[in-house]
């Protein structure tokens, strides 16, 4: 196999941005594969999902954003801690920074190297990284679930904890009156899975059954198109499941076999290509889910931290 270019390090086309508005006052910004964000009306107040990479490419889809409403900022909502999520708060001048405590946990145990990890992985994303003033630090965090009365006639936007997956701290948004999820990256919708974090056993059974049972008629995943329709919303979740208990068997049945993580990584390539291969970010992705898949296998209960250092490690030694 010839040298692939360092993750995305070579992948430095801008994506077309797409801002669907959902309902009133319900908006979602997908970007061909790239990381999504969202942001939903209260009367008088805004909630924002997600923080984007940087501030400078916050401040793109807040300017956006502003050609609909100006309500302020009062919540800013981390799905997860990764970087790309998390590093452009400070331009949302958001009153309450929420997220589930373990990712407030995660932010302050690897958030710095995670930071140099993912910025060297996919340096396209971080739009002008010297705007970024630091780590981003949740304000108000939960274990379980969390309720923001929307006021008015809105309803209710629930935050929900759905298991271990993605990450060990993943959430999801939920707007019961209209079937709108919002997703994170426990779901995808076609774009491929990064895996490097996750939890993949639990992932791949009672934290997507969790996310499946709120029926939503429309889910905003990740990556990817906004999925209209609960057969749609179905199928994507079906398909991420697929993928997480495709790569699990197949680095397993190397595993046991007493392989080598190259040969489980081979293998598994050779299992997902032909209905994954095409999707955005699934030769990025792949070498850091074997690595994780493998190490989960062996026991190692939490993700091992990715450096810039161990990134290259592994890319080399895989793709
Ligand atoms: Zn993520």
């Amino acid at each position: 196999m010839s040298q692939k270019s360092f993750a995305s390090s070579a992948d430095l086309a801008d994506k077309e941005q797409t801002l669907e508005v959902l309902g009133d006052g319900i908006y979602a910004l997908t970007a061909e594969g790239d990381p999504n964000v969202g942001a939903i009306e209260g009367e008088d107040f805004l909630v924002c999902f997600e923080a984007m990479a940087t501030p400078v490419a916050a401040r793109e889809w807040l300017v956006r954003l502003r050609e609909h409403t100006d309500k302020p900022v009062r919540y800013l909502v981390l799905s997860h801690y990764h970087a790309v999520r998390t590093l452009g708060a400070s331009a949302f001048d958001a009153d309450i920074i929420v997220s589930h405590e373990n990712t407030k946990a995660l932010i302050a145990e690897r958030g710095k190297q995670d930071w140099a990890s993912e910025f060297a992985r996919m340096p396209r994303l971080a739009k002008s990284p010297e705007s970024v003033p630091g780590l981003t630090w949740p304000t108000l965090t939960f274990t379980d679930r969390m309720t923001i009365d929307l006021g008015g006639e809105r309803g209710d936007l629930v935050l929900q904890y759905c298991g271990r997956g993605h990450t060990e701290g993943d959430i999801i948004a939920w707007l019961p009156r209209h079937g709108i999820l919002y997703a994170g990256d426990l779901v995808e919708a076609q774009a491929a899975l990064y895996t490097g974090d996750a939890f993949h056993h639990d992932w791949s059974t009672s934290t997507l059954d969790k996310v499946r049972s709120f029926g939503a008629t429309t889910l905003i995943g990740g990556r990817g198109a906004v999925t209209h329709g609960r057969d749609a919303v179905n199928a994507a979740i079906d398909q991420t499941r697929n993928f997480l208990t495709v790569l699990l068997a197949e680095v397993s049945s190397v595993f046991q076999a007493g392989g080598t993580l190259k040969e489980a990584f081979e293998r598994t390539h050779a299992a997902l290509s032909p209905r994954y291969g095409k999707w955005p970010i699934f030769e990025h992705c792949l070498p850091f889910d074997v690595s994780r898949a493998w190490d989960e296998l062996a026991g190692i209960e939490r993700p091992v931290i990715w450096t810039a250092e161990r990134d290259r490690e592994v890319w080399d030694q895989l793709a």
